[in-house]
């Protein structure tokens, strides 16, 4: 018999949806339809304000025109082309834009097509790197309690979810975390960077001591953690670390895939905080979310030792079909020209305080218990129902969306983030819906 699945636009069963509570959504789906600027529009018509950049990625705003333009144009010219022993202009060129905006030094990219691929890419390349060097036996890798860093392997591995962490077996082994910088007793309603905390980054010290230098390849962090309800750095923190790899050779990692392309202000966290890893893995606003890529910043250091090896050898055994594909790089120089020429990256860093204001402004409104802000990203974190942990963010979710304002929850946590196109009165739109919903939620 056919399966007759997904035919009728009415049948939800066949997709099985990422991240998402199938049944809960099936029996109530959310569905939208288009997008521009800063809205999206759902199957019912409605208009919803996009609070959070899709997942944080759509920095430009939806469907910017210049990008719709080059999109279709490369389709049109050369759909794809083979990603291995051959070459593009297009990819070349946003490689070394890409490199352009970072401090000297950072020059090579690897491109990815997600963030995911772009941190196991990254740990590939440590792991490989020592090993090029002579140094084979610095095989550990270290991430952080709370890290996203995606969703394969490598991610998992040192990523600090338990709930994405449990559920598949044995991980990588020989991965170490450090704690997390969340300190609510101290730093609960901090604006911007929190005081308390940047000796946490001494904890590496330890793991160092615990196995000694000469094991360990890589560090990975998120700058400023954000899937897991945005965790900033403690003043001096990232630069510790640092200083931690820099006294034992270990390559410091900062996974930059929502930090990446104006999110604090800046080009990358790595300008913002004035603190240079050996790698930056990076997605999201690299398209503005329009075509997926993802890529790999490697420093200088790095891509001479692998073009040190005998020549006409490949240098990385790594790669995918659709590493620099056209359509992808197309898109990446479009949404490069619309970060310049509209000056986003400085539109956010203007509105960081408005941001702020507006953050702080939700103090004291029912069920808030910590505010958090930096750049054009916020958090609203929320009590808890006893026992029913993340159920009460939901439903503010759903009750914002109900009203036309999109936000994003991850455990009892709102994190925004939107796109950097946002004006002053679309702040204040979402803010007064959200404070509008907390007052009426349970
Ligand atoms: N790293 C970080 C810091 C992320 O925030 C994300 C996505 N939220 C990823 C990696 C994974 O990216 P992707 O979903 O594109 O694989």
């Amino acid at each position: 018999m056919t399966n007759t699945s997904g035919t009728a636009s009415n049948n939800l069963d066949a997709f099985w949806m990422p991240f998402t509570a199938n049944r809960q959504f099936k029996a109530n789906p959310r569905m939208l339809v288009s997008a521009k600027g800063m809205h999206y529009t759902n199957a019912e018509g409605g208009k919803v304000l996009d609070g959070t950049a899709g997942l944080w990625c759509v920095n430009a705003g939806h469907s910017p025109d210049r990008i719709v333009k080059a999109v279709s144009e490369q389709i049109a010219e050369m759909d794809y082309a083979p990603a291995f022993q051959m070459g593009h202009p297009k990819v070349f060129e946003l490689a070394a834009r890409i490199s352009a905006m970072l401090p000297n030094g950072l020059d090579h990219v690897f491109f990815t097509n997600s963030g995911s691929e772009s941190v196991d890419t990254a740990l590939k390349i440590a792991l490989a790197y020592h090993r090029a060097k002579g140094d084979g036996t610095r095989t550990r890798l270290i991430g952080r309690e709370r890290g996203y860093h995606g969703v394969g392997f490598g991610g998992i591995s040192v990523g600090g979810i338990v709930a994405n962490r449990k559920t598949f077996g044995t991980l990588l082994t020989g991965v170490d975390h450090m704690p997390h910088t969340h300190l609510p007793e101290k730093n609960a309603f901090s604006r911007g960077i929190p005081e308390h905390g940047g000796d946490l980054a001494d904890e590496l010290e330890r793991i160092v001591t615990l196995h000694d230098a000469s094991t360990i390849a890589a560090v990975i962090v998120e700058p400023v953690a954000g899937s897991t309800g945005v965790i900033l750095p403690p003043k001096g923190y990232l630069q510790r670390l640092r200083d931690i790899c820099d006294k034992h050779g270990i390559l410091l990692i900062f996974d930059e895939v929502i930090t990446g392309f104006g999110r604090l202000g800046a080009s990358f966290a790595t300008e913002y905080f004035g603190v240079k890893p050996d790698m930056i893995t990076m997605a999201k606003g690299l398209t503005s979310g329009t075509i997926p890529m993802g890529g790999v910043i490697c420093s200088k250091e790095i891509y001479d030792t692998f073009m040190n090896g005998p020549e006409n050898m490949i240098e990385l055994f790594h790669g995918y079909t659709y590493s620099g594909h056209p359509v992808a790089a197309a898109a990446g120089l479009a949404t490069l020209d619309v970060y310049k020429e509209e000056g986003l990256f400085e539109r956010a860093n203007d509105l960081a305080g408005y941001w702020e204001d507006a953050v702080h402004s939700l103090k004291g409104a029912p069920h808030v218990i910590d505010l958090r802000n930096l750049g054009l990203i916020g958090a609203i974190e929320l009590e808890p129902i006893p026992g029913k942990p993340t159920a009460r963010a939901f439903e503010a979710f759903l009750k914002c969306y109900e009203k036309g304002v999109l936000i994003r929850t991850t455990g009892d946590i709102i994190a925004l983030s939107p796109p950097l196109i946002i004006e002053k009165e679309h702040i204040d739109q979402i803010f007064d819906t959200i404070r509008t919903v907390l007052g009426e939620i349970a």
